[in-house]
Parts: structure tokens; C-alpha cells; sequence
């Protein structure tokens, strides 16, 4: 499979069909059995079953933080913050990727919150809203547990970019939210990291998890939640961000919130508007929203902040992508957060004489949620993303991403 189709398919983070990936990583699956995952002190049988195996360490240490390659966070100590390194995956050298591990140890005992960053390697506000949660707490103060893990995809977070650089037949660039719940035998690297966190880090501690995003390069979003509003656990979450949209859909396979609720942990994905930046004001809503969420869950005590409600929220169901059909630079004649009707011009293209090539007409009545950020568009490339309500929803595979 070439790389041409799944850079179109990749530019999106948040929406929808991406069949071509999943089918990538699942050619080779098969013939990888005889490959052994990293020897740990415990069958990877034992940790695909989801309960704890406790907490394993390397005996490494580095930079001061103490190396683990599986977790159990009741085996931390009570009433304290702890920094830790997970060891994923083995880079071609033969050293490891580690991630960032934070855990606040409540005093006394309650339920156990996730919360991830750095799946994808250009979203910077999402690693900076855990960050800043996780900077809040006293565990002191606390019954319960939060975990964080900041910069899940390593070699993508080093290099700023979306996807994975993975030593396949040169290299490839794996979209890591793609991948879950991973495979600790798989066929990649970025598989098996997937599989090793999963199975080892994130599924055993979470009693819920919260997977933070933001749009792509070259794609803006608005601050908005993405999860299944039918599913009760998760509506009340989401509905504790005083955020202005929610995206009411179960969206693909191989995202990582979706991993988690099929094994029955109730999961979400707030998108933090643009990729590669600090937006420090859209970071302090979702702060909000996640401390909410602690102090529904009892983890955290002291008054709700303000919530969906407070910022009249609009949810949509599905997401009206409108696709360029030719080359040229894009005009856009709406913002993020815009309302706009069925009918209405969103956008402009015109070719290197100025002349207009395209122009772009939403065909649904919604908000806008996303919009290219890069001026310059080649034919198919998403340009806007319209969230609405549809009365009788696609799925999750109608949408391109
Ligand atoms: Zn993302």
C-alpha cells in the first residue's frame, strides 16, 4: 500500500474512514506470530487479559525517574506525585522508546482517571492541558488516582509530526491512532508500542481515560469533544467542558478512546483547536472541563466549574466535509465556530492567475468545526469540515478524513 492514499486519508484527526490503514496494519499480522514480544517477567497473554500484572522495573533509571515496562498504579505510594518512564517499543538501535509517565496518588482510594497526550506528535495544547491538570493536583487532597501519560508517540512527538516515522521498507509514517489497542507481536513498531502500552500502562489503570487532541498541521479545528453521547457514562463527561461543540459519533476503529470503551472503559476525545501551537485560552477551558470531570468522579473535591451548558453547546452527529476539486489557493469567507446554512459559499480557489477555479458551498445548515489552514490545496484535500445534525446518520465510515 502505497503512501499517497493514506496522506489524504491522514489529514484529519478527528473524522472518519480509515479503512486503508487498518487494512495496512492487519496484511501482515498473521506471518508475525513467530515474533516474540519484549521479554518482561509476565506473559503478554497475562497482560492482554486487562488485569494488573503489578508494576515491573527495569532496574534503569534515567534521568533521574525510575523505568517501568508494566504498572499497576496501587502500588505507588499514597499522598504523592510520581514521574516514571514506561519502556515502549525498541528503536532500530536497539535502545527504547520511554514515555512520560506521571501518576498522582490520591491519599485515599477512589477511582482511577487516564488521561493521554502525544498520540499523534504536532498537538501541542493537548500535552500542555494534561500538563496543566496534572500540575493542579494534590494528591494529598485527593481520593483517587490520575495517571498521565504525555507523549505517547515518541519519534513523532520528537519530530512535531502527526505520524510515527517506522523502519518498515524505509520509512513509513504510521498514524499511531490508528493502531489501538496495539499488538505486542504486531508487524511494526508502532504496533507493538501500541500493544505494550495498552496492555501494560493505560488499560489497567483506567477506570476512564480521556484522550487529548487537536486538529493537524495544515488543519485548524474548534475546541470541541468527540464521543458517544449515547453511551451514559461518557455524555456526562463530556457534557462537563464549557466547550462549545460536541461531535455526537462513535467515529472508526483503532482510535485509542474507542480501544478503551471496547473493553468497557468509558473514553473521549476533546480536539484543542490548532495543531503545533500553545492556544493557552482553549487549553484553560479543557483544564476546566477535566477538573469537572475529576470532581464528578469524587477523585478531586470543591465546586463544579462551568460546563457545556454555560456556553450554549452545539452537538452535531455527523461531519459534512467539503473536499477541494481543484489546485489553487483557497479563500475562506467563514470562520471556525461560524454558522453557516445549507446553500451557503464557504470558500473560494483560484489558480495562479487569480482566476476563480472553485468556489465551495456547504450543502448542510451547522457550525463549522474545522477548516485547512494551508492556503495552497490540491484536489481532494479536505478544505472544511461542517458539523451538523443528520436525521438519519451515516456512520462512521461515510466521512472522509
Ligand atoms: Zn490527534
Amino acid at each position: 500500500m502505497s503512501d499517497k492514499p493514506k496522506e489524504g486519508l491522514d489529514r484529519r484527526d478527528f473524522m472518519l474512514a480509515s479503512l486503508a490503514s487498518v487494512g495496512a496494519s492487519a496484511v501482515l499480522a498473521g506471518s508475525a506470530g513467530a515474533a516474540k514480544a519484549q521479554e518482561t517477567a509476565t506473559s503478554s497473554g497475562e497482560a492482554a487479559s486487562g488485569t494488573s500484572q503489578g508494576t515491573i522495573y527495569t532496574g534503569d533509571v534515567i534521568d533521574g525517574k525510575k523505568v517501568v515496562s508494566a504498572l499497576d498504579v496501587n502500588d505507588l505510594a499514597p499522598g504523592q506525585k510520581h514521574h516514571l518512564y514506561f519502556q515502549g517499543v525498541e528503536m532500530p538501535s536497539g535502545q527504547h522508546w520511554h514515555v512520560s509517565v506521571t501518576v498522582a496518588r490520591g491519599e485515599k482510594p477512589g477511582r482511577r482517571a487516564v488521561l493521554v497526550s502525544g498520540v499523534h506528535g504536532d498537538e501541542m495544547s493537548s500535552i500542555h492541558t494534561v500538563q496543566t491538570v496534572m500540575n493542579q493536583l494534590d494528591p494529598a487532597q485527593m481520593s483517587g488516582t490520575v495517571m498521565a501519560v504525555t507523549d505517547v508517540s515518541r519519534p513523532a512527538v520528537e519530530g512535531m509530526q502527526r505520524r510515527w516515522p517506522n523502519q518498515g521498507r524505509g520509512i513509513d509514517l504510521i498514524d499511531m491512532n490508528r493502531e489501538w489497542p496495539g499488538n505486542e507481536n504486531g508487524a511494526t513498531a508502532p504496533s507493538r508500542h501500541a500493544g505494550l502500552l495498552f496492555n501494560r500502562l493505560l488499560r489497567p489503570n483506567a477506570d476512564f481515560a480521556i484522550d487529548f487532541h487537536t486538529g493537524t498541521t495544515g488543519f485548524d479545528v474548534t475546541a470541541f469533544n468527540i464521543g458517544g453521547m449515547d453511551v451514559p457514562e461518557v455524555k456526562a463527561m463530556v457534557e462537563l467542558y464549557p466547550v462549545g461543540q460536541i461531535f455526537d459519533n462513535h467515529v472508526y476503529p483503532g482510535v485509542l478512546h474507542n480501544a478503551f470503551m471496547d473493553v468497557g472503559i468509558p473514553s473521549f476525545t476533546p480536539e484543542i483547536g490548532a495543531a503545533r501551537v500553545l492556544d493557552l485560552e482553549m487549553v484553560s477551558l479543557f483544564v476546566e472541563g477535566t477538573m469537572n470531570v475529576l470532581k464528578h468522579h469524587g477523585i478531586v473535591s470543591g465546586p463544579m466549574g462551568r460546563t457545556a451548558k454555560d456556553v450554549n453547546v452545539f452537538v452535531g452527529n455527523s461531519a459534512f466535509p467539503i473536499l477541494a476539486t481543484a489546485g489553487g489557493l483557497v479563500e475562506h469567507l467563514v470562520k471556525l465556530n461560524d454558522k453557516v446554512e445549507a446553500g451557503q459559499k464557504v470558500a473560494v480557489q483560484r489558480n495562479g492567475f487569480g482566476e476563480v477555479v472553485a468556489e465551495y458551498v456547504s450543502e448542510v445548515a451547522g457550525e463549522v468545526t474545522g477548516q485547512r489552514s494551508d492556503a495552497m490545496s490540491e484536489p481532494g484535500n479536505p478544505l472544511v469540515f461542517i458539523l451538523f445534525n443528520n436525521p438519519a446518520p451515516a456512520g462512521a465510515g461515510a466521512y472522509p478524513e
